[in-house]
């Protein structure tokens, strides 16, 4: 590709990729599927590798999730909250295996988990008790939600050890509750959600908690931060920490010593997502060990540590009495 086309292209692509974002992680409302918003990522991510002068600070390919609502309190995060690289294929899992290999070696084991397809969301405890819910928003800066989140009944507002800590965690729809919402609001003929992630994003950034606490939303937890106190060495370790406190963790998790396994899990999920009442995009694979993630590292946007495979695009009709959508 000539570089003056690269130019205009990147500019193109930016354009849409921004209007994008902001319809999905703004309004809550997608134009356009995932995956073509992916595909198009993709392929802003290739013409910047090919031209890094083209590379800007200000380009998507930079940025992590959205923008922070101003109806809501501001939080900074004590941790960033980073996105996710993504993976779409064998190659790119592989890839990610030989990268992990070189940094640290033939010793490790992943653990791979479900990847929810929900909002990310952090609680911080304080001797036990929570004090604060928030977003996710760009990483550094998020929505304070916290009356939102007591909402749901599966987030503890006291755990059994007066532990000072943040977890983070996917809060969720499930498909049945999605169902029933989207049927309620064409009765009012209300525009449904597109999909069941974007009514979770959509329920928990109302102003009034009454209306979350009808959404019947859900949460599966999958990190601590600040274990620095806790006798924990990996992230399978705080895993079991997080069920033993009284947090809801994906109990679908496996660890797996070789990148083969992974992708065998990965297959299996990949037949078994219908059935679950709850939506997936992919699954995430992370090194198991903290030492050997603390070696690896992070980049500004993702740790270096962890990968999510997305699942190829579903060319799903969703038939809604006189709608369709496509999700
Ligand atoms: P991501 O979805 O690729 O992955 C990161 C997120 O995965 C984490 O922040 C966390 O919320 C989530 N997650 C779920 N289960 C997890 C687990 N077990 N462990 C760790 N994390 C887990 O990244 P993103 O930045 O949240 O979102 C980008 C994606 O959003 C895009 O790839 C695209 O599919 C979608 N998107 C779509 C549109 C659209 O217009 N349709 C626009 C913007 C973004």
């Amino acid at each position: 590709m000539e570089f003056e086309t690269a130019k205009s292209r990147v500019q193109e692509l930016r354009d849409l990729l921004n209007q994008y974002g902001y319809e999905y992680y703004v309004l809550d409302q997608p134009s356009v599927p995932d995956a073509e918003y992916d595909k198009l990522m993709n392929e802003l991510i290739e013409i910047e590798e090919s031209f890094p002068e083209l590379k800007t600070a200000d380009s998507p390919t930079q940025r992590i999730g959205g923008q922070v609502l101003d109806a809501f309190e501001k939080v900074q995060h004590q941790t960033s909250m980073l996105s996710l690289g993504n993976a779409f294929n064998e190659e790119d899992l592989r890839d990610f295996d030989r990268r992990v290999r070189q940094a640290v070696g033939d010793e490790f084991s992943y653990v791979c988990e479900l990847k929810i397809d929900g909002l990310a969301v952090s609680l911080r405890y304080e001797d036990g008790y929570l004090v604060l819910g928030a977003t996710r928003g760009d990483g550094t800066t998020g929505e304070n939600i916290t009356e939102n989140l007591k909402t749901i009944r599966s987030i503890p507002l006291r755990i059994k050890e007066p532990l000072s800590m943040e977890v983070r965690g996917e809060a969720f729809m499930p498909r049945k509750s999605f169902e029933a919402l989207n049927e309620a609001k064409m009765e009012r003929d209300e525009v449904p959600f597109a999909n069941p992630r974007n009514a979770a994003a959509g329920s928990l950034r109302q102003l009034d908690p009454k209306i979350a606490a009808k959404r019947n939303l859900d949460i599966f937890v999958y990190a601590m931060t600040d274990t620095g106190e806790l006798e924990i060495d990996s992230h399978s370790e705080s895993l079991n920490l997080l069920d033993e406190l009284g947090f809801k963790t994906n109990r679908e998790r496996q660890t797996c010593e070789t990148i083969d396994d992974v992708i065998a899990y990965i297959e299996s999920w990949q037949t078994q997502r219908p059935e679950l009442s709850y939506d997936i995009d992919g699954i995430v694979v992370k090194v198991d060990s903290f030492d050997q993630q603390a070696e690896l590292g992070t980049t500004a946007k993702s740790p270096r540590w962890a990968i999510a495979y997305k699942f190829p695009a579903e060319e799903v009709v969703t038939k809604l009495v006189n709608i369709e959508l496509t999700v």
